[in-house]
């Protein structure tokens, strides 16, 4: 299906506002998730960094206190306070550790004044620190899983799309899967614990996707849009459809006061005068004849009057009559483009064509052609040939009807051709067809035509009026080049 040229207008319009509208939403969006994810992440980086840094408190303070060796050892009783200590071992001062892995890590430790990290096994979800101190030093053993204080985390480890992992030497712990979808974009987060003793790295990553876009804010923003558009759109129908109106109310005008009211004005001032002198010589005449004795002689002359009124009537009337065959064309001439003007005689007709189920076509060359032609008068022909054809396409049935205006350059002149398939007009009916007031239409003037040839003839120009094959009539106006 094609779209007539302003519907397409707006269809774009809508797609353009409301792909400009979906890419402001879909940018707001991504700004939210990504001020909602890192808000997150760092929630949960200063969390796990609090608890790590806790856990070098816990044995700085058992080595501090140093409690007594035995089977009751105080140390023993931190996994029920901390659950995420699994175990708590020590070295008294002159025995060894029993894992070289603890010994070295106690070495070092001694060297940093701090506690060290022994091992870690984050496929068990374990790993060791141990602080040197004197005369015991203490190793603990923490279970990752619930290193997370997870009644205080951000997120709710099932559902949340974010992943989040403990990552140490190409180790990782999964802390939270997230969702796994390929993403349009990728939010990601990077950071350190705070203890050194326990130097993993938080990593938190997010996929964005199309089903995270705001499809019913996106969804509502095009209804809006449709609205906007339509609305717009069809105020814009309102007005070229009150402005065809006025033309044609423009042009009706035009076209009466061309004929009728110029021929009843002119009619009325000129016959108005011998009428009025032709009443007063005979009512003279007739008294003079009632005196006793008549006055022969004068009256005689009264009546001698009176006939010279009545020819100058009948004059007046040729005159006027030969004025409406050729209306001296008081604008000046100028270029106009022929097919600029049937456009627009078309244009204005439209509703008329589309009630009569009729599609005009419009023939023109590559070349625009320009005449010599007065704009008003012009249009007014076109108008009225355009006007005729589709009162004769009245006649035949609606798959019968068509109508074609040619517009070509013939001999030095611009020639402009309205066809139609219509009854087409009788040998008989065809030389009068252009005098005035001949008419076969029931409610007609007769004085279309004519004023068209007049018209045509006041710009130099001709209009003239061939059959069509196999029906129809074809009405030719040829006017001067404006190149000539
Ligand atoms: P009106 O339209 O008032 O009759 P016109 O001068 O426009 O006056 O037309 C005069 C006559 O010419 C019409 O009555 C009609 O018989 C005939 N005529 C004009 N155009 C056509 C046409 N396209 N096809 C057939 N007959 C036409």
């Amino acid at each position: 299906m094609r779209l007539p040229g302003r519907h397409r207008a707006a269809l774009a319009l809508w797609v353009l506002l409301t792909a400009l509208g979906g890419a402001a939403l879909a940018r707001l969006q991504l700004a939210h998730l990504q001020d909602l994810f890192e808000t997150d992440a760092r929630i949960a980086h200063r969390l796990l960094s609090q608890r790590v840094v806790q856990h070098e408190a816990v044995l700085a303070t058992v080595a501090l206190l140093q409690p007594p060796a035995g089977a009751e050892a105080a140390e023993q009783r931190l996994p029920a306070l901390y659950p995420q200590i699994l175990s708590v071992q020590r070295r008294e001062r002159d025995a060894q550790w029993n894992d070289a892995l603890l010994a070295a890590a106690e070495a070092r430790s001694r060297v940093a004044g701090r506690p060290a990290l022994a091992d870690v096994d984050f496929a068990r979800g374990r790993y060791r620190v141990v602080l040197a101190a004197a005369p015991a030093s203490f190793a603990a053993t923490f279970d990752l899983q619930k290193v997370v204080p997870w009644n205080e985390w951000p997120m709710d480890p099932p559902t949340s799309p974010v992943r989040v992992t403990l990552e140490h030497g190409g180790q990782q712990f999964l802390l939270q899967p997230g969702a796994e979808r390929a993403g349009l974009w990728s939010l990601s987060f990077h950071k350190h614990l705070a203890a050194e003793s326990q130097p993993f790295d938080l990593v938190a990553r997010r996929a964005v996707g199309w089903a995270d876009l705001p499809w019913r804010w996106i969804a509502l923003w095009a209804l809006a849009m449709a609205a906007g558009v339509a609305a717009w759109h069809w105020l814009r129908a309102q007005r070229a459809e009150r402005r065809r109106a006025e033309e044609l109310l423009r042009l009706g005008q035009v076209a009466r006061l061309n004929t009728l009211g110029e021929l009843a004005a002119g009619m009325a001032h000129e016959l108005n005068q011998p009428l009025a002198a032709l009443l007063a010589n005979t009512q003279a005449a007739r008294r003079l004849l009632q005196d006793e004795p008549p006055e022969l002689e004068t009256a005689r002359g009264a009546m001698r009057q009176a006939e010279e009124q009545a020819r100058r009537a009948a004059d007046v009337l040729g005159r006027l009559r030969r004025g409406v065959e050729r209306p001296p064309t008081g604008a000046a001439l100028q270029p106009v483009v022929l097919s600029r003007a049937v456009r627009n005689a078309l244009y204005l007709l439209e509703p008329e064509f589309a009630r009569r189920q009729v599609a005009p076509r419009l023939e023109t060359g590559e070349q625009e052609i320009a005449v010599k032609a007065e704009p008003v008068a012009l249009e007014q022909i076109i108008h009225n040939l355009l006007t005729n054809a589709l009162q004769a396409l009245e006649q035949v049935p609606p798959a019968e009807r068509s109508l074609s205006v040619r517009v070509e350059q013939e001999s030095g002149q611009g020639a402009l051709t309205v066809g139609d398939s219509g009854p087409g007009i009788a040998p008989e009916v065809l030389p009068r067809i252009f005098e005035p007031f001949f008419t076969t239409r029931e409610h007609g003037l007769g004085l279309g035509l004519s004023l068209c040839e007049s018209l045509a003839a006041g710009m130099g120009g001709r209009l003239g009026v061939q059959a069509r094959s196999p029906r129809g009539a074809a009405f030719t106006l040829r006017l001067p080049l404006a190149s000539a």
